[in-house]
């Protein structure tokens, strides 16, 4: 604590004094359509990774350079490694974005950044390019006032974690070197509430696998074929139906099987957090009528991070428009599962794959296709650097750091905490819950991302001194 002290008056000030020009680099980052969902070269992520090398060459960053791999989406890279015998922070955004979705669903264009109140609205404008900029305000407001920083940092800025991380092994086996560190910051995750400055410890893996139900080689007419013949619309419908119970809980058998219950200690601290009900149902924007699903024993964040749960992101057969009576021979659908730590996602791929093939009604040919399987993270969020964390949000928000699972999945995490010795990651918060991230209307609360780059920029100095245990 006593360390950041002298520093803390003079940083804050700095970001205050700079933040239109934060807000500027953000709007900048965020117009580029960086959609990591098109195939590899795309030239809007490859624009996106040169923006974000030319914002860490202008924030005083070193040795910038965009980092490629064949087939994969950019990363971009910078360092500032003058600190002798200081520690070393590995801190990790993503460029990438999320396809805009429904166009007419959008209040504001995706991809030009507008402010509203207090709130900028634009794809990637939380997730995850205000991650970028805050990492930058940090680096930029230690070299704005002291010259130098407290500590060695290397920036990663990822182009394809939207689109599941793919090259990632190949990455790490390629770079390990060059991004050793002691402490891995990663600005990518939510805080609790808005104002509530938040470190998550866990996060869910994901499992996503495609399906397709034909039934028939080509479409007939339903009134000449329709009574004797099997609808593979409605196989599919019968199949996806299975997917969870009446309650809503994931039916799919053994699929729960290596999911342990969250220890008591964590149970505790989990149901310390504060939680509203109405206002839960409000920022997901759940209809009246509508009911909450899932395991009862469990309480909401439970539910959300600590057990695994289903989703079907994608389905189609024949659209509304310009359809015509007739047995449509084929549907296809996306089935996303996300995990917890407990599971395999190779096992969990397998039995969902074996689980859609074996409930399919009437014989009607069913294909199935694991798409990607990442697996979950926790930690344990103990220790000095967690200790450093929880100092320096405080400080940044004015408010006590909540410890808080996420639901989602970065898949960046695991593979480089474990490469580096176990080092510790600190995930740090900046979406809200009303942000919208990965849907219409995504939007940052301008006032909380103020606070986290403080917060970014204490957290050098708390981590200082930092040595592994
Ligand atoms: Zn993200």
């Amino acid at each position: 604590m006593p360390a950041a002290d002298p520093h803390a008056a003079p940083l804050a000030q700095y970001i205050d004094d700079h933040f239109d020009e934060f807000i500027a680099t953000l709007v900048g980052l965020a117009r580029i359509p960086s959609i990591s969902a098109e195939p590899a070269p795309a030239p809007a992520v490859q624009a996106s990774a040169h923006a974000v090398k030319d914002a860490m060459i202008a924030a005083g960053l070193e040795r910038c350079e965009v980092l490629e791999l064949p087939g994969a989406h950019p990363y971009a890279y910078g360092e500032w490694l003058r600190a002798p015998g200081r520690p070393t922070l590995l801190l990790y955004a993503h460029h990438d974005v999320q396809p805009p979705g429904r166009s007419d669903h959008w209040r504001t264009p995706p991809f030009e950044p507008t402010r509203v109140g207090e709130r900028l609205y634009g794809r990637g404008v939380v997730d995850d390019k205000a991650g970028i900029v805050t990492h930058l305000a940090a680096i930029q407001a230690w070299l704005g006032t002291r010259g130098q920083l407290p500590v060695n940092v290397k920036l990663i800025v990822e182009g394809e974690e939207e689109s599941g991380s793919d090259h990632l092994e190949e990455f790490l086996h390629a770079h390990r070197e060059k991004l050793a560190a002691d402490v891995i910051v990663l600005t990518d995750t939510a805080n609790l509430e808005a104002g509530l400055p938040s470190l998550t410890y866990r996060l869910r893996g994901l499992v996503n696998v495609f399906v397709e139900v034909r039934g028939l080689d080509h479409p007939l007419h339903s009134g000449m074929w329709g009574g004797p013949l099997p609808d593979p619309v409605q196989a599919m419908a019968k199949i996806l139906a299975t997917l969870s119970d009446d309650a809503g809980v994931p039916a799919i058998p053994g699929l729960l099987d290596d999911v342990r219950a969250p220890s008591k200690v964590e149970r505790a601290a989990l149901a310390r957090l504060p939680y509203d009900d109405d206002q839960f149902r409000a920022d997901s924007g759940l209809l009246p009528s509508c009911t909450l699903v899932g395991e009862r024993e469990f309480s909401i964040y439970e539910r959300l991070w600590v057990r695994p749960a289903i989703t079907v992101i994608a389905l189609e057969a024949s659209p509304i428009q310009g359809s015509s009576n007739q047995l449509v021979p084929s549907a296809r659908a996306r089935v996303s599962c996300r995990i917890v730590p407990d599971m395999d996602p190779a096992q969990v791929g397998a039995l969902i794959c074996a689980h859609l093939a074996r409930v399919a009604p009437w014989g009607v040919e069913v294909t199935t296709r694991v798409e990607s399987a990442s697996p979950g993270w926790i930690c344990v969020p103990e220790g000095p650097a967690f200790e450093a964390a929880a100092r320096a949000l405080t400080r940044g928000f004015g408010r006590e750091t909540a410890l808080i699972g996420a639901g989602g999945s970065i898949p960046f995490v695991g593979p480089f905490a474990a490469a580096f010795g176990g080092a510790p990651a600190l995930l740090v918060g900046l979406e809200d819950p009303i942000c919208n991230a990965h849907s219409e209307n995504e939007s940052l609360n301008l006032d909380d991302w103020k606070k986290s780059m403080k917060g970014a920029a204490y957290l050098y100095a708390e981590l200082a001194d930092y040595r592994k245990a």
